[in-house]
């Protein structure tokens, strides 16, 4: 299918018709699974002039082609590389903007692995980096130096699901000839268009809601025509690939992306109003409710929410009754990761690491992801929690 020929369809007419062609695969709804390393060459000329749609397994696969054409169309932009898994991803972008010497931008509510990168590895190979408030718009516009080349976005932040103002980012990013890159793993192309506004660089853990069942690890890196060369070029230089059965799951995964989504946004609303009216909450940090920072960014630049949120508890609680309450849950699991089918909670303190805001929230702080469970279950999971709990 062409760009041309998608762009009529609604996103999730899209989602089912992208990155396959029953033509092409025998009549078969979906393509065939190829692995491989090595391609032949009819003749000496041919070898000698790599003429060949593929030329090699690291350059990629037909497996793969599909599922970086699809995400292409998908978000909008010029090209996509993949990655064994989002951090992978966001390693990539920013190694294809930055060279020794350079300065780049980061949010103090970046993915902590994304913090840990640029203070070990590419502090090591001559690239500063300083953090700023997430919520600091135009002003970043003070910030940039004369050596600045990315501004690193995540909207929303990690745990703490500020929503940045990207196109004041991006304009003042534009005026100095700074690159952007963003974190889009929240709300995914589906839910927010990075390159519409204006964004270079798009990162996704195709991991969370693309894969949707928590078996794969993936990264996606799209770029707008202006980014796309050096990307193309940083990835062909290293050849990290995820191996071809994740990229057939990632994309079974988007054939059920957009309903997938449509439902952790009405169940993540659900809960997030639910657990709002109960009295062990404090505030809900979920980027639709008017408590979390940059609600009127989210309000304007996003087309919906997806199923990850947090909440503060009132004062008063201690870690050993949040022991107690997060011990014994019989549906939310307590682990890393999310947009699988299935609850997840943990408690969080970015206090701890965070270095130009600070994070000293009223009570102790939860993030949920919530599953595909039945709702009311939910509900009686945590209300049984909270009575473990015990009053503050
Ligand atoms: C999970 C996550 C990543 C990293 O994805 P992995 O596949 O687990 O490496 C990157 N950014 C954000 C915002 C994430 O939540």
């Amino acid at each position: 299918m062409s760009t041309k020929q998608n762009q009529k369809f609604e996103v999730a007419t899209q989602l089912t018709k992208l990155g396959r062609d029953p033509a092409e695969q025998f009549g078969f709804v979906n393509a065939p699974l190829y692995k491989g390393s090595t391609v032949i060459y009819k003749t000496m000329d041919d070898l000698e002039h790599r003429r060949s749609r593929f030329t090699y397994g690291t350059a990629g696969t037909p497996t793969i082609a599909n599922l970086e054409d699809a995400w292409t169309q998908l978000s909008g932009a010029a090209g996509t590389v993949l990655a064994p898994s989002g951090l992978g991803a966001v390693v990539l972008a920013l190694l294809s903007t930055t060279k020794a010497g350079d300065h780049i931008l980061m949010p103090d509510s970046v993915y902590r692995p994304t913090r840990n990168f640029c203070n070990g590895m590419l502090a090591r190979y001559g690239v500063h980096t300083t953090y700023y408030d997430p919520m600091m718009g135009a002003k970043i516009e003070g910030l940039v130096q004369p050596e600045t080349s990315t501004i690193f976005l995540e909207a929303p932040g990690s745990q703490t699901l500020e929503v940045q103002d990207v196109p004041a980012i991006v304009a003042v990013a534009r005026k100095h000839g700074v690159k952007t890159i963003i974190d889009n793993t929240w709300a995914t192309p589906v839910f927010f268009k990075a390159h519409e506004h204006g964004v270079d660089l798009s990162v996704e853990a195709g991991t969370k809601y693309l894969g949707g069942h928590s078996d794969i690890l993936l990264g996606l890196v799209s770029a707008n025509a202006e980014s796309w060369p050096a990307l193309r070029a940083t990835y062909d230089s290293m050849a990290m690939l995820p191996g071809a059965d994740d990229c057939v799951l990632a994309l079974r995964g988007m054939r059920t992306l957009h309903l997938r989504l449509k439902e952790a946004e009405r169940r993540g609303l659900e809960m997030a109003q639910w657990l709002q009216a109960r009295p062990e909450v404090s505030r809900v940090l979920h980027p639709a409710f008017e408590s979390c920072p940059g609600h009127e960014n989210w309000k304007r630049d996003f087309k919906g929410a997806s199923g990850l949120f947090s909440i503060i508890l009132k004062p008063g609680y201690g870690q050993q009754d949040l022991a107690k309450m997060l011990d014994g849950m019989s549906i939310f699991g307590m682990g890393f990761s999310w947009g699988g089918y299935e609850s997840l909670i943990i408690p969080f303190d970015c206090g701890q690491y965070r270095t130009v805001t600070s994070w000293k929230p009223e009570g102790l702080a939860l993030r949920l992801q919530i599953g595909l469970e039945d709702v009311e279950d939910l509900k009686q999971d945590l209300e049984q929690g909270f009575a473990r709990l015990g009053s503050a």
